[in-house]
């Protein structure tokens, strides 16, 4: 689905039409080279694994949070993650977008249903692309996180007993399985398949403990009206 580019000697990822562009980046590639090739104001937010959501117009400079939804074109908003999970999101006319950022603590406190609550979009009409993040093979936690996920319906298919106090833990199943429920279908979801702890052109921080870090993002094209002026 996503197609690499090049940019100063930096790899990164992208899909593109005429509505919207997104992708993500891999180790070395610099935040300001966004700005550089897209020519636009970048919106983030200090990530703190909460289930706080943006509208991309609402973002401040010390804005706190872990998802954006784009309610202005010309602008990239970026989600920075190390094997956390960017789930990536856009309805069918390219019109409601956004990144959500999910690690164990955001699927925990369901970051993911902001996005029902925040976009007046039916369900069918709602695309989803899981971006590069840790594989359950490698993601081992302990028996406290199994038990804490003890109230979510998903919670004995996303973990894998290791042993009486390990288990692995797959968060982009936990999210597939939470979207499921709200009414998505599999033909909505598409993946990465990669893993950033196994692929080492991407910025792992259970392999690494690296402050380097994957940027995710997201722009809706400036309307014909925009760029022509009325
Ligand atoms: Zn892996």
């Amino acid at each position: 689905m996503l197609k690499k580019r090049e940019y100063k000697n930096s790899i990164f990822n992208i899909f593109e039409n005429g509505k919207i562009v997104f992708g993500y980046t891999e180790t070395g590639f610099k935040k300001e080279y966004l700005s550089e090739i897209y020519k636009c104001e970048i919106l983030d937010l200090k990530q703190i694994h909460s289930d706080i959501v943006f509208f991309s117009s609402d973002i401040r400079k010390d804005s706190e949070g872990d998802g954006i939804i784009l309610d202005q074109h010309g602008k990239l908003i970026i989600i920075r993650t190390a094997d956390c999970t960017p789930l990536f999101f856009f309805s069918n006319d390219f019109t409601n977008a956004g990144i959500i950022h999910i690690g164990w603590r955001g699927l925990f406190e369901g970051i993911e249903n902001q996005i029902f609550e925040k976009i007046n979009v039916p369900v069918k009409d709602i695309n989803f692309y899981i971006g590069p993040s840790i594989e359950s093979n490698c993601y081992e936690v302990g028996v406290d996180l199994y038990d804490k996920f003890k109230d979510k319906k998903y919670r004995d298919r996303i973990f894998t007993k290791k042993s009486n106090d390990k288990y692995f833990m797959d968060v982009n199943l936990g999210i597939t399985l939470s979207l499921l429920e709200k009414g998505i279908k599999k033909e909505q979801m598409s993946y990465s398949n990669i893993c950033t702890f196994c692929d080492k052109n991407l910025p792992s921080y259970r392999r690494d403990r690296t402050k380097e870090r994957i940027f995710n993002f997201m722009l809706l094209k400036p309307k014909m009206s925009d760029s022509f002026g009325e």
